[in-house]
């Protein structure tokens, strides 16, 4: 079980900077995400794209802006649970006990919801059969690329995670095919031609203009039928089949937490981005108010209130003097 005086929900920018702000107040936090890097939607759909509206940077790559803010929150050493959804709250005697997807348990006093669009569920193949091999073979998602060593595997897809899946899985699979509906890619030209190259040295099985006819095996997965745009088809034994077709966002179960919520967003509070929750926050582009601009910078500002007051529900008994970082610097723990 975790133990921590703040569990994080998302890890993106807003999430990230909220374990800054409450570092500074020496308050311990736990970030829960369901994707397996940290960056949110930086990170997940956009990250090689330049950011002009973040103080003090003319321009910043969403990518580098994340990676900084890693940094930044070393010193307050937050740990992760990633490539996990966090589905279920419950009050307790001292503040809440969080379960993940996985089972995953974190007790902490207060939670702090930054989820921005909600969780980043896969987009399936339309295979019928497809939910009973999902943690038997099928995988949306690569969170640990060992699981893949001298294994037979099939991704498909044409954007760049299947692209850079492809290249990374290539360099330790037994086989790897990669199965795509068109005969261009949408992901980075590089991406692409360092597949058609690894595909000209047989290093990989590439197939163009072909889709997922159907799965099957018994109990676990066993072999991909695949069908060609001429209608050929071909069975490939396969131990994975990982399809990377995209990501679209649903607020999940946060909807289901006894939260006040308008049109997907969590109603809060503007004094301290508190909700009808009493220890539940919602900071970024998860909650809503008069006037909310779903800004990265907004977010940050959301945060640092949000600091403030979880201290104060924490340790009602304790005074909290506002400092400076340029007058008491950061003290990690
Ligand atoms: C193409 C594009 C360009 C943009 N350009 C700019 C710009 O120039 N300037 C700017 O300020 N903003 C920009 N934005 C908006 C900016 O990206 C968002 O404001 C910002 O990402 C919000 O950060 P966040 O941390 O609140 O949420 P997010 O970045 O959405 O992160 C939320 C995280 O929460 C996780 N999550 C949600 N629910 C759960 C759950 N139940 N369990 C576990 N994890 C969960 C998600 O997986 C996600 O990783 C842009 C957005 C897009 C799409």
């Amino acid at each position: 079980m975790i133990q921590t005086d703040i569990c994080i929900i998302g890890a993106g920018p807003v999430g990230q900077f909220a374990v800054f702000e409450a570092g500074l107040l020496k308050l311990r936090c736990h970030l829960v995400d369901a994707l397996p890097q940290v960056g949110g939607q930086l990170s997940e759909i956009y990250p090689q794209k330049p950011i002009y509206d973040i103080p003090g940077y003319p321009t910043i790559k969403a990518q580098e802006l994340v990676d900084n803010l890693t940094e930044q929150i070393k010193p307050f050493n937050p740990t992760y649970t990633l490539g996990e959804r966090l589905d279920a709250v419950e009050k307790t005697a001292t503040g809440f006990n969080l379960r993940t997807s996985d089972g995953t348990e974190i007790d902490c006093k207060v939670v702090v919801i930054a989820g921005g669009l909600g969780c980043f569920e896969p987009r399936k193949p339309p295979l019928k059969e497809i939910a009973n091999f999902e943690g038997k073979g099928v995988s949306y998602m690569v969170k640990d690329p060992e699981l893949f060593r001298d294994k037979n595997v099939i991704l498909a897809g044409g954007g760049d995670s299947a692209l850079d899946w492809t290249i990374e899985l290539s360099k330790i699979a037994k086989k790897i095919t990669l199965v795509h509906r068109n005969e261009t890619f949408r992901g980075a030209p590089d991406s692409a031609d360092k597949v058609f190259e690894l595909a000209k040295e047989g290093k990989i099985n590439l197939l163009l203009k072909s889709n997922l006819e159907s799965i099957s095996g018994n109990g676990k997965l066993n072999s991909v039928k695949i069908k060609g745009a001429d209608k050929s088809e071909m069975e490939i034994e396969a131990d994975y089949l990982i399809p990377l077709f995209g990501l679209s966002p649903k607020l999940g179960p946060i909807a289901d937490w006894g939260l006040s919520i308008h049109k997907n967003q969590i109603e809060v509070n503007t004094t301290d981005y508190s909700t009808n929750v009493p220890g539940i926050y919602a900071i970024g582009d998860i909650n809503t108010y008069p006037g909310k601009l779903k800004l990265i910078l907004c977010g940050f500002h959301e945060a640092a209130l949000m600091a403030q007051s979880a201290f104060k529900h924490i340790y009602p008994e304790k005074h909290l003097s506002f400092k400076y970082t340029t007058v008491n610097g950061i003290e990690s723990f």
